[in-house]
């Protein structure tokens, strides 16, 4: 947690459950991206925090954006950017949203199915696609290839069909899942994808552009490789598979811009104890999977999570909702202080990125997250 979080946070009276932010934060994370892989464009994944602030403060520092919707277009235009500046990188997108956004002046759109290279054909001609290859998530704490991306081989006759459809095949891209803890799913995806761009070459398309897609972890619960070791990791698979001739290089980062600029704020709500064998207590707080802590799912991302002062015993942690899979942690060994009462704040760490964007509209009557940008 950051000073200047600190301070709000003792300052107020804050209503929870809330989210506060350190601008800065987000400031050091881009500079240090930046840093990291300088050969490389940064577009900020706009889902992980779609909050104005953080988009006029990253439009102010140059960034560019991966936007999953129209909506999401709309907000960084809103926010300032440039439309040029944006990639529609959802590989599953409405046509009129397509529309819009080559009416707008997007330039570059995912996809990763014939269908969908057809709908962009359609609806924003002449434009640059660029094609999602599915890769190993190995290593990612929340994978998500399942439900993205190609084959090698399907990506090779799609590009070649572009040309005919009227496109720009402009690049390749991967996403090596998020929260992805170690290098060596970069090295592996970039060693793949560039036996592709070789054998296009040579079948008469040369691709301009590759982008990496997000993955950079931040450190919840362990620690994880540095920003700049992934950078070197990149870099080195990069020169090694592509010599001198390197492409246009993006990167996507949402998590690793935002996460460990914002606490979660939150109240316990009851502390209990279920079954008299169980010597857990179940802690229910205000806010819950529903609230915003989504990628609790699983208890795939394990926040570090603290309140008062004291020797600790072990908790069941839940959300507040009448829901009965509102529960985010059973497995995972949580403590908690054990004159832990209901009333108490508890602070939940690193929770910048997916928590707010994740907030249902009031389930059971609960408000989504309040939001405090500093
Ligand atoms: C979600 C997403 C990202 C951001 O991933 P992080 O792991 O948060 O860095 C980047 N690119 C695409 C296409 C995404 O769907």
């Amino acid at each position: 947690m950051t000073p200047k979080v600190a301070a709000f946070l003792d300052s107020s009276a804050l209503a929870t459950p809330c989210l506060v932010l350190d601008l800065d934060r987000v400031a050091e994370n881009y500079a240090a991206l930046r840093q990291a892989l300088p050969a490389a464009k940064i577009y900020y994944a706009v889902k992980a925090n779609p909050a104005a602030p953080i988009l006029r403060l990253l439009v102010g520092l140059g960034s560019c954006f991966d936007a999953a919707s129209i909506q999401e277009i709309n907000e960084c235009i809103a926010a300032g950017a440039s439309a040029r500046a944006i990639s529609f990188g959802n590989t599953v997108k409405k046509p009129s949203a397509i529309a819009a956004a080559f009416a707008h002046g997007v330039p570059l759109y995912a996809f990763d199915s014939i269908e969908e290279l057809h709908k962009i054909a359609a609806h924003a001609p002449g434009s640059q696609v660029y094609c999602r290859i599915a890769v190993n998530n190995v290593g990612a704490d929340w994978p998500l290839s399942k439900k993205f991306g190609t084959t090698l081989g399907r990506a090779r006759d799609m590009m070649l069909e572009a040309p005919s459809l009227g496109l720009v095949p402009h690049g390749l891209s991967f996403h090596v899942g998020s929260q992805q803890t170690g290098t060596a799913a970069y090295e592996m995806a970039i060693a793949e994808v560039a036996m592709l761009f070789t054998d296009l070459k040579a079948a008469g398309i040369e691709l301009k552009m590759l982008n990496l897609g997000g993955g950079f972890p931040i450190r919840y619960q362990d620690d994880v490789p540095s920003t700049d070791s992934f950078g070197h990791a990149i870099m080195h698979a990069m020169t090694t598979h592509f010599g001198n001739d390197l492409p246009d290089m993006l990167i996507e980062p949402g998590r690793a811009m935002v996460g460990n600029a914002g606490v979660v704020a939150a109240e316990v709500v009851l502390v209990c104890r279920r079954m008299p064998e169980d010597e857990r207590r179940w802690v229910y707080l205000d806010i819950g999977r529903y609230g915003g802590l989504a990628e609790t799912e699983g208890e795939a991302i394990r926040y570090q999570i603290t309140a008062g002062k004291g020797a600790t015993g072990p908790v069941v942690l839940a959300g507040p909702s009448c829901d009965g899979v509102d529960i985010m942690y059973e497995k995972t060994e949580y403590r908690l202080p054990l004159g832990l009462q209901a009333g108490e704040r508890v602070l939940i760490h690193n929770a910048g990125a997916y928590v707010t964007s994740y907030a249902s509209q009031n389930f059971n009557g609960f408000a989504p997250l309040a939001e405090h940008y500093l």
